[in-house]
């Protein structure tokens, strides 16, 4: 059964008289436990379609599924309770609370679940800021950390909710190569340790190699699909109007 769905799904926006399409007719699905790369060049509609997986934007035309249960034109509301339980977010600029600790930053999303207890929340924080090889910096400030350290704060805020799903738009472009990598393979390790299903965009092909699945995008469409059997990639054929199946571990 697939994770994500997305179905004939059309984003265009205005600009003045202007009508900008950033995403043309995407028809995807994918299944639990992927470790997927979006990636395609600046304006090409990646962070685009990461906002609409992600249900922070809705589609202009089209459907998007999670777990089989259709999300385009739920409230606002209904919408906020999926994302708080469903959906951890990692940023390129990280997007940490600057007055905040990284205990706090982790901590931060669970205050939104009222059904976690305070002793809980302190255990996923300590357990997360282990998880991510922090445990000794807890009560750092952002500004008293590496570029690599906040994004690693913010891996353990996404992951804090325990989320079916980590959508990372561009997480090593701020960082330089090899902690862009580490980065990446600690994602890595947590997708195959956990299970848990990450997308990430980028445009560096090195980045996009360590994925097990690969959408690229141009211009808003689906360029080509492709997925790693046995450390080789393989192309899925594009089949016109139907649905793109990236998701099968086969
Ligand atoms: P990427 O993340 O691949 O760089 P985006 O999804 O940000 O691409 O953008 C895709 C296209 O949509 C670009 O042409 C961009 O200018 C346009 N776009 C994105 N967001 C907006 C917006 N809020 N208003 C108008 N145009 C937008
Ligand atoms: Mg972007």
């Amino acid at each position: 059964m697939s994770l994500v769905r997305v179905e004939g799904v059309t984003k265009s926006y205005r600009l003045g008289e202007q009508t900008v399409t950033a995403l043309h007719n995407i028809t995807l699905s994918f299944d639990e436990g992927v470790f997927l790369a979006i990636a395609g060049p600046s304006g090409s509609g990646k962070t685009t379609l990461l906002n609409i997986i992600g249900c922070i934007d809705a589609p202009s035309t089209g459907k998007v599924y999670i777990d089989n249960a259709e999300v385009t034109g739920r409230s606002p509301d209904d919408l906020a309770d999926l994302r708080a339980h469903t959906t951890g977010f990692i940023f390129q600029t990280f997007n940490l609370f600057p007055v905040l600790t990284a205990a706090e930053n982790v901590e931060y999303p669970l205050l939104n679940l009222p059904e976690i207890t305070r002793e809980e929340r302190q255990k996923r924080v300590a357990r997360f800021l282990a998880v991510v090889g922090l445990e000794k910096h807890a009560d750092r400030k952002p500004n008293q950390l590496s570029g690599g350290q906040r994004q690693r704060v913010a891996i353990a805020r996404a992951l804090a909710i325990k989320p079916r799903i980590v959508l990372a738009d561009e997480p090593t472009a701020n960082l330089d190569r090899r902690t862009g990598e580490e980065i990446l393979n600690l994602m890595k390790d947590i997708n195959r340790q956990y299970g848990t299903t990450f997308i990430f965009s980028t445009h560096d092909r090195r980045i996009m190699s360590m994925a097990d699945r690969l959408i690229r995008i141009e211009d808003g469409r689906i360029a080509s699909l492709a997925m790693k059997v046995n450390d080789n990639w393989k192309s899925v054929r594009l089949a016109a109007g139907a649905a793109q199946e990236i998701g099968k571990t086969s």
